[in-house]
């Protein structure tokens, strides 16, 4: 193998735990995009063991991949467009976010009541009804079961600003215009990680999270790390050094010559490049071998980049490095590899391709 993404399912728990804790109240476990690449199946089932109350999904496919995998905890999926195979969603007893017109009208022609969760824009101004408001507020509700309602923060990663709190308003306003119709969804649900650790006032009936079920931070800068925020990195990237070499001083190093050795040194080339999720962008990153960083040197191509090991490096083709890690032994971070390329952690563990191998075991130092 020569590269592999350790995901460690007790780090999965803990976090789960420490924010339930937080919430106070039923958590869903969010598990959209490969669980944020760290497997959906595993990741999902591992939520419900740990006590995930719910898993939450973007797309139909995600949920019923869940269902038919064994997932017994309900399923919500809230990217689910009009002309939708919502008949499927219901045989395989998953809750269908609804955020249009279009959507309301087909899932309440079907039979047996489906379970539905409205979707509101309270100010983020992308999913939810906002325009179509007082149209459905008009709907005939007797032929669906109305489970939740819920919305989505766009900043809940700078605690304290003011959008924050005209969202939550709003939320309460909607939520009352439709109990004065005798509508009361049981499960009224708004906030995400950020939200969940940095404002409980919001947490409701139940919380969605994602990022921080996996041990990182929403946003570093504002909330601090996973370690200031007790949570734990549940992915470990490791990859291996395809060949090391001495090169002189003043070698050019990959595509376009963008960069070139200082002095004489030890390179190494690790087999892992953008096709796997390495951003092609990437500069102060690289690996972590034999107790120390090696930065990355020239431009990263698809199946490979270079790190400047440095001359005296005893590290030897074939050895593993650490592309990132939780940090602890000094190594790249997901945060650090975000910031290295203009994005966020997120995004480094979302893309990370599917010829890594995901291992289900603990990380390794
Ligand atoms: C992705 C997503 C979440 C999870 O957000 P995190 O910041 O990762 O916790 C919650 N709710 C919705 C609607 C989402 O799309």
């Amino acid at each position: 193998m020569r590269a592999e993404a350790r995901i460690d399912l007790d780090r999965l728990s803990s976090n789960i735990n420490r924010l339930k804790d937080a919430a106070g109240t039923s958590l869903m476990a969010v598990v959209k995009a490969d669980a944020y690449g760290h497997g959906l199946v595993e990741v999902g089932l591992a939520a419900e063991k740990a006590g995930a109350d719910w898993l939450g999904v973007a797309l139909l496919e995600e949920a019923i991949k869940l269902r038919t995998h064994g997932v017994r905890v309900s399923i919500l999926a809230w990217l689910v467009s009009p002309g939708s195979d919502f008949k499927s969603a219901v045989d395989h007893d998953i809750d269908l976010a609804v955020a249009s017109i279009a959507a309301f009208k087909e899932i309440s022609a079907l039979p047996n009541k489906p379970r539905i969760h409205i979707e509101l824009d309270t100010g983020m101004t992308r999913g939810g009804f906002l325009d179509e408001w007082h149209e459905l507020l008009k709907q005939d509700f007797s032929k669906v079961t109305v489970v939740g309602i819920f919305s989505h923060f766009a900043r809940a990663d700078e605690p304290g600003e003011k959008q924050n709190t005209d969202q939550l308003n709003r939320f309460n306003e909607m939520v009352a215009d439709l109990a004065a119709l005798g509508v009361n969804p049981p499960i009224k649900h708004l906030s995400n990680s950020a939200a969940t650790l940095k404002d409980p006032a919001s947490s409701f009936d139940s919380v969605r999270t994602g990022i921080a079920m996996y041990g990182l931070s929403p946003d570093v800068r504002s909330l601090g790390d996973s370690k200031s925020l007790g949570l734990k990195p549940v992915m470990q990237l490791r990859a291996k050094l395809h060949l090391v070499k001495a090169v002189p001083a003043s070698a050019a190093v990959g595509y376009g010559a963008t960069e070139s050795t200082q002095t004489d040194t030890k390179l190494g080339v690790v087999a892992m490049g953008y096709a796997d999720g390495i951003p092609r962008i990437a500069h102060d990153a690289g690996v972590f071998i034999n107790g120390r960083k090696a930065p990355i040197i020239g431009r990263v191509s698809m199946d490979q980049f270079v790190v400047d090991l440095g001359a005296d490096s005893t590290a030897q083709s074939g050895d593993w490095v650490i592309v990132f890690g939780d940090g602890s032994q000094g190594e790249y971070t997901a945060d650090d590899w975000g910031a290295a390329s203009g994005s966020i952690n997120y995004e480094i563990v979302t893309r990370i391709g599917p010829r890594v191998h995901r291992i289900y075991a603990p990380h390794v130092y």
